[in-house]
């Protein structure tokens, strides 16, 4: 069967364009397919035209010189001197209705006390709750790190697998700490599926694989089909399980229990004018409807001020979501500029994880298929890319 595409990659969020990018950089045809009407998935900075194009971040915010794949994809389009650093502003609790400075619940006797757990522990197969609940004590976890980590992975953290949250990666140390481009994350992704040595798609829903040949046929929501000699899944746990082709049972019934976690974005600007609340990287709320707050203030704008809230889901209609941020951030809805509502979904990992992925990797050895994504060594841009990397290298050769 002739094909015009050597490798389809599906899902066009960052696991998805980073795998099509190694793919494309090994000589590949290679043909990324997206569902919605824009790629980048997780990376999405929403700019408000009536308000001078000015953005917010709806997910993905930060970069870090510890983001070595990323960095080599910015290197490749010649982005990398365009990095822009963060400016340091910190992060507060958000508890009782009030703004609370993060030491203030920090318990510190309890943590000198368990801090030296921290070189003998291991992470490995245990729960954020049990690892950090050790090695920080009992007390700062419940009252500090179960919600910094749960604003982190905008879920509740207790049983998210430790080795899977923070991962130590070599730091280039030439390049900015942590950044973002003047245009937001999207200048990555937008970046990615603009070069001509790849063909990205959006609006393409596909809804059924099947094997053919030694290759794969791909069904799309809208009558089309594609052929390919390479397929890779770039798509969140539960989608990947819903689409794998029939021979593919073992890797089914690995990935079908993983859980996704959903989240309500709200994100919304102001006129700075309008907030009296001095600059801020975040709120991490203890006990509100929201997981965390994220501000624009780390690249400040004369004119405008942004904020996504993170949303747990089905607690408040849109409506009084706006009215409670609002009520956070001390202005009147009626002060609103803009705002708009996202849909975020992140898998929410369970210990045991990286011996799923391990088998994961066992049922997939020797096929043609790539599965990559944000669910399997950690949610970061990073993690995502390094799978992807993995998965190229894999299916076409280092
Ligand atoms: C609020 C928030 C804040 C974050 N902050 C950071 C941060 O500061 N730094 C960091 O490193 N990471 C951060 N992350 C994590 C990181 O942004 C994400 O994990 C990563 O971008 C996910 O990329 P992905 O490609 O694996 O998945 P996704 O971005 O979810 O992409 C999957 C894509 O598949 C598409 N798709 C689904 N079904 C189909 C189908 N049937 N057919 C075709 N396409 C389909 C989707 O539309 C989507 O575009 C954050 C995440 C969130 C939600």
């Amino acid at each position: 069967m002739s094909t015009d595409f050597d490798h389809i990659v599906i899902g066009a969020g960052i696991s998805g364009l980073g795998a099509a990018h190694f793919s494309a950089q090994r000589g590949r045809t290679t043909l990324v397919l997206e569902a919605s009407e824009r790629s980048g998935g997780c990376l999405n900075s929403p700019h408000f035209a009536a308000l001078d194009n000015f953005w917010v971040e709806a997910g993905g915010h930060t970069c870090f010189n510890s983001y070595g794949n990323l960095l080599t994809i910015l290197d490749d389009l010649g982005l990398t001197a365009q990095a822009q650093a963060k400016v340091k502003v910190g992060y507060s609790l958000w508890q009782d209705g009030k703004r609370r400075s993060i030491v203030s619940a920090l318990h510190i006797f309890e943590a000198l006390r368990s801090i030296p757990r921290m070189f003998t522990a291991e992470k490995d197969g245990r729960s954020v709750a049990d690892y950090y609940g050790s090695v920080l004590g009992r007390r700062n976890y419940q009252d500090l790190l179960r919600h910094a980590f749960a604003a982190v992975i905008c879920q509740p953290a207790d049983d998210y697998p430790t080795e899977a949250l923070f991962r130590r990666k070599p730091r280039r140390k030439e390049m900015i700490k942590a950044f973002t481009f003047a245009e937001g994350l999207t200048t990555i992704a937008d970046a990615i599926a603009a070069q001509p040595a790849l063909t990205v798609r959006t609006k393409q829903q596909i809804t059924a694989i099947a094997c053919d040949g030694d290759g794969f046929r791909v069904e799309l929501a809208n009558g089309d089909t594609q052929h390919c000699d390479y397929l890779t899944l770039a798509v969140p746990p539960d989608v990947a399980a819903r689409l794998l082709p029939a021979g593919f049972e073992a890797a089914h019934n690995l990935i079908k229990p993983i859980g996704m976690a959903e989240i309500e974005t709200l994100a919304l600007v102001l006129r700075s004018a309008d907030v009296a609340l001095k600059p801020l990287a975040g709120l991490i709320a203890v006990d509100d409807a929201f997981y965390s707050a994220v501000s624009r203030d780390f690249l400040p704008d004369d004119r405008y001020r942004g904020f996504a809230f993170h949303f747990r889901p089905g607690v408040l209609c849109a409506e009084a979501q706006l009215e409670r941020a609002c009520a956070v951030l001390g202005v009147s809805p009626q002060r609103v500029a803009a705002h708009t509502h996202i849909h975020n979904r992140l898998p929410a990992l369970r210990t045991g994880h990286m011996n799923l992925v391990r088998q994961l990797d066992a049922a997939l050895a020797g096929t043609r298929l790539g599965m990559t994504g944000n669910w399997f060594f950690g949610v970061s841009i990073e993690d995502a890319l390094t799978r992807s990397q993995a998965e190229m290298a894999r299916l076409f050769g280092a």
